[in-house]
């Protein structure tokens, strides 16, 4: 049976990916941070382990792998957070944060399951961008760069890790329905799905469904690519 490592697993769209993979099979190890309630009813929903870690701490990143005895076949960076601020608001410490939680964390995660991956000649690494990432967000200047920073981390770790088997590849959401969006009144949601051709915002089972593909055999030969699920709003 293969592994998975889904971070973000506690909530949102993360933890739709760990209930995804589940129900295709695989082993899955749900990473969670602070939500305690959210990682019981996911392991109450499916078989798994849970991992606590923060994501943005290299040496605990390394120490949660290490403590998966079969070692990690396919990782889901999913964990992240959004901040809404214009640029000459955004603190040395907001963009350390905003760094260390989407991209530093894509990094020490790759790292610490890349060796076993290598042994096995197979390994499927998934990671959760943004559409921000592609276009830029007005007010989000760190999340757009850190967002965009995953996209470049993908296309060259792809180049880099191809011969071994493994496939590197990232997904670009759009506006996803989840606790990151709770701040946008009806109006704004209402104003998005206006300019969305396929007419509604995206569910969590949406970017789910495109992940268990990214994992499965059938997209071996799929590696280095952003994949965008945001219904045409960004084309
Ligand atoms: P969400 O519902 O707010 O969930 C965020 C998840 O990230 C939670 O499980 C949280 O864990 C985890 N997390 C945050 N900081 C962490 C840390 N320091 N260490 C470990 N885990 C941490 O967000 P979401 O909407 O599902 O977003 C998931 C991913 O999709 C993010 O990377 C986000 O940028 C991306 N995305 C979302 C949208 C959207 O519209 N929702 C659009 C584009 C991209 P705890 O709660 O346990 O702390």
């Amino acid at each position: 049976m293969k592994t998975a490592l889904v971070t973000g697993a506690s909530r949102g769209i993360g933890m739709e990916c760990a209930k995804a993979l589940a129900y295709e099979g695989y082993k899955v190890y749900a990473l969670w941070h602070s939500s305690r309630e959210g990682i019981e009813n996911l392991c109450n929903e499916i078989s798994c382990t849970p991992l606590q870690c923060d994501v943005r701490d290299y040496g605990a990143v390394m120490e949660t792998v290490k403590s998966v005895p079969e070692g990690i076949d396919i990782l889901v960076n999913c964990a992240g957070i959004s901040e809404h601020a214009v640029l000459q608001d955004i603190t040395e410490e907001m963009w350390d944060n905003m760094f260390d939680v989407s991209v530093k964390s894509v990094y020490s995660l790759s790292k610490a399951c890349i060796p076993h991956m290598i042994n096995r000649k197979w390994g499927r690494i998934i990671n959760i961008s943004s559409m921000w990432g592609q276009v830029g967000a007005s007010c989000e200047v760190h999340y757009s760069a850190a967002k965009a920073a995953v996209i470049g981390f993908t296309k060259a770790l792809a180049k880099e890790v191809g011969l071994s088997g493994i496939t590197v590849n990232c997904i670009a959401p759009g506006v996803i329905d989840t606790d990151m969006n709770k701040g946008f009144s009806h109006e704004d949601i209402a104003a998005l799905i206006d300019e969305t051709p396929m007419n509604r915002i995206g569910t969590p089972f949406d970017i789910a469904r495109a992940v268990t593909f990214l994992a499965n055999e059938r997209a071996d030969f799929i590696t280095g690519q952003v994949l965008g699920i945001n219904g045409g709003l960004v084309l």
